[in-house]
């Protein structure tokens, strides 16, 4: 059953830290800026010993001893490196629906692994531990990870998925980048939770290794990615045109913040955006908000009004509109396209029927969009 965000959250954490063993003991792990650290990919050198990132659309230009604005990427004397390569804050196996991916291996556990940093500053954060602290903080209770060890470790749990989210995976690139090349090489699949906001270059070189990228749309309007997420709509939106041009299974999540982004225009041009560049078949969640980080001012989305986006998608056409963070609703469930039977009925994270045959509807046999078979 899903539980309120916030509450979930503290649990995830208490449990990585309790499951720490030798892994994630607060006192045992002396990671340290100076030698846990590697050159980075995607920057140039510029004059000065300056440097300029070209990992994400901000292009940070960093000053000699600075770090960009995700705070995990540092110039040291004109070299730029990444900090956060071969550790992990948080290792933890989840249900792929929680996610939430709800097309791609559902019921399949997902080894999912975190980093530290965000490069944006979402007001509601859920994960402002590790998205808004800087590594020193966040890794004191990390452990060194290594991409072989991920993937052994992965493999070991019977984990068919590696899930790359809790914190921002662009900014950790080139850790998120091998290890997912070494779980591929192994068939295990690779699903990266982000926000889209990534430069096309080092978006090219990730669809190489991973099979399913979930989206974080904020909103629809460039104010509201400037006033509340500190970021850029249209980058996400060429980034989401982009894994369509690719062919990577792709889902779509949108956040319901009450009186900012739930305006019936706003979810409208939404939807009909999503149908007319990326097409009907993609699973578009209605997620609700709940008050925290620096939003506590607000009330959680009412129902009604996440019920009112699901069906201004589903009467724009789109084939599969889902609620999240209300358990026991119908929008938690898959229907058929073409019969509209639920070939997929789902309780939280729970699967509690699954009437798909081999991707086809078990009632019509009309087939269903989504990766649902790990061979
Ligand atoms: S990844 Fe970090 S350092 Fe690079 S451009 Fe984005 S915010 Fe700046
Ligand atoms: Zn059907």
């Amino acid at each position: 059953m899903k539980s309120n965000p916030t509450v979930a959250r503290r649990r995830f954490l208490k449990t990585a830290l309790a499951a720490s063993g030798a892994a994630f003991c607060a006192d045992a792990f002396p990671w340290n800026a100076r030698k846990d650290r590697r050159e980075a990919r995607y920057y140039k050198k510029l004059a000065g010993d300056k440097v300029q990132c070209l990992l994400c659309p901000w292009c940070c230009i960093v000053l000699p001893g600075g770090r960009g604005q995700c705070g995990v990427r540092e110039n040291v004397r004109g070299v730029y490196h990444t900090l956060v390569y071969g550790t992990a804050s948080a290792c933890h196996i989840d249900p792929i629906e929680k996610k939430p991916f709800f097309h791609f291996l559902p019921g399949r556990p997902a080894y999912s692994l975190a980093t530290a940093g965000c490069n944006l500053e979402c007001k509601f954060c859920q994960n402002w531990e590790l998205a808004r602290r800087s590594p020193e903080e966040v890794f004191r209770y990390g452990r060194a990870l290594p991409p072989e060890e991920a993937v052994r470790e992965a493999a070991g749990q019977d984990c068919p998925i590696i899930a790359y989210t809790y914190n921002e995976p662009v900014i950790s690139l080139e850790y998120t980048i091998d290890i997912a090349a070494l779980a591929k090489e192994k068939g295990i699949r690779n699903v990266v939770v982000s926000n889209g906001f990534i430069k096309k270059e080092p978006l090219r070189d990730l669809c190489e290794c991973i099979d399913a990228y979930k989206v974080d749309l904020k909103a629809f309007t460039e104010s509201y990615y400037e006033q509340i997420v500190g970021g850029s709509l249209a980058p996400v939106l060429d980034t989401l045109v982009y894994l369509k041009e690719r062919g990577i299974w792709t889902e779509i999540v949108y956040l319901v913040v009450p009186t900012y982004n739930d305006g019936e225009t706003e979810i409208r041009n939404m939807v009909e955006w999503v149908g007319k560049h990326l097409g009907p078949d993609v699973p578009v969640h209605f997620s609700r908000f709940y008050p925290q980080y620096k939003m506590k001012n607000l009330p959680p989305t009412p129902v009604p009004t996440l019920q009112k986006a699901r069906q201004i998608g589903l009467d724009a056409g789109l084939h599969h509109v889902y609620l999240g963070n209300v358990p026991g609703h119908e929008g938690e469930s898959t229907t058929c396209p073409a019969c509209g039977r639920v070939v997929i009925a789902r309780a939280g994270y729970l699967i509690l029927e699954n009437r798909l045959k081999s991707g086809k509807c078990g009632y019509c046999g009309n087939p269903v969009s989504g990766v649902w078979s790990a061979t």
